[in-house]
């Protein structure tokens, strides 16, 4: 059957990584943090000590060569050829983020460079706009919720891993403030994208969401091959 694409998308610590890095695993696709792409803008951003706004932002995307690898352990973001994985969760780039991504220059220039790499299908891609604006034609969009205490300890569990900030108060208050800022920006805000399935999370294990998905794009496939099959259902 011809690769197809799967967007997902959720607000911040819904689970939307994992589940689209496995779902690609098992599925043998190509899986794509786009977040990740705006946090390496947002890197070279702070880097360059530059205003937040579209001239100088335009001008840095201009000059930014973003590239992911797929490696065994994730993807892994290159700017310039630099390799900037690491440094992509740093809480200075997280608390800038969702201003940079706000910024229509960024968003043109990603948005064009998802669009090319998925051109094809094949790919699980995640992020706030996927299934909106990207690839609103996608054959499987997801929408993954979690309530904020869920994803508050989600976060606290990966900051305790990396030897972050644990401070259970702020990180809650990080996450609420990002939701915030991307769903109230005016280009491609945080929503549930017309078509999606909505699953919530906050009781499922990855194993569950993970199949949860599997079973959609079964779905999707079986409709397909009836449609291939009898020309029209
Ligand atoms: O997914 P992650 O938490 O790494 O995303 C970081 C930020 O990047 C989000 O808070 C949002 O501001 C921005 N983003 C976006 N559109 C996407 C993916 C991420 O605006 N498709």
């Amino acid at each position: 059957m011809k690769p197809i694409t799967i967007t997902i998308d959720g607000p911040a610590g819904a689970g939307k990584s994992t589940t689209a890095r496995r779902v690609a695993e098992k599925l043998g696709y190509v899986y794509i943090d786009t977040g990740a792409m705006y946090r390496a803008v947002t890197l070279a951003a702070l880097r360059a000590n530059i205003p937040f706004e579209e001239k100088p932002l335009n001008d840095l995307c201009n000059s930014l060569n973003i590239v992911l690898e797929q490696s065994f352990d994730g993807q892994r973001t290159f700017v310039s050829g630099e390799d900037v994985t690491s440094l992509l969760r740093q809480p200075d780039v997280t608390d800038a983020v969702s201003a940079v991504s706000a910024v229509p220059a960024v968003r043109r220039h990603l948005v064009q460079r998802q669009r090319e790499i998925g051109l094809n299908g094949g790919v699980v891609m995640d992020g706030r706009d996927i299934g909106s604006v990207v690839f609103p034609y996608a054959q499987v969009k997801v929408f993954l919720v979690a309530d904020i205490e869920e994803r508050t300890r989600r976060r606290l569990e990966e900051a305790k891993a990396s030897g972050a900030d644990t401070d259970e108060k702020q990180l809650r208050k990080r996450i609420v403030e990002r939701d915030k800022l991307d769903s109230e920006r005016s280009d491609s805000p945080l929503v549930k994208p017309e078509g999606s399935v909505e699953i919530d999370t906050t009781n499922l294990t990855v194993d569950e969401q993970v199949n949860r998905i599997l079973d959609l794009v079964k779905s999707y496939q079986r409709t397909y091959a009836l449609i291939d099959a009898y020309g029209k259902i």
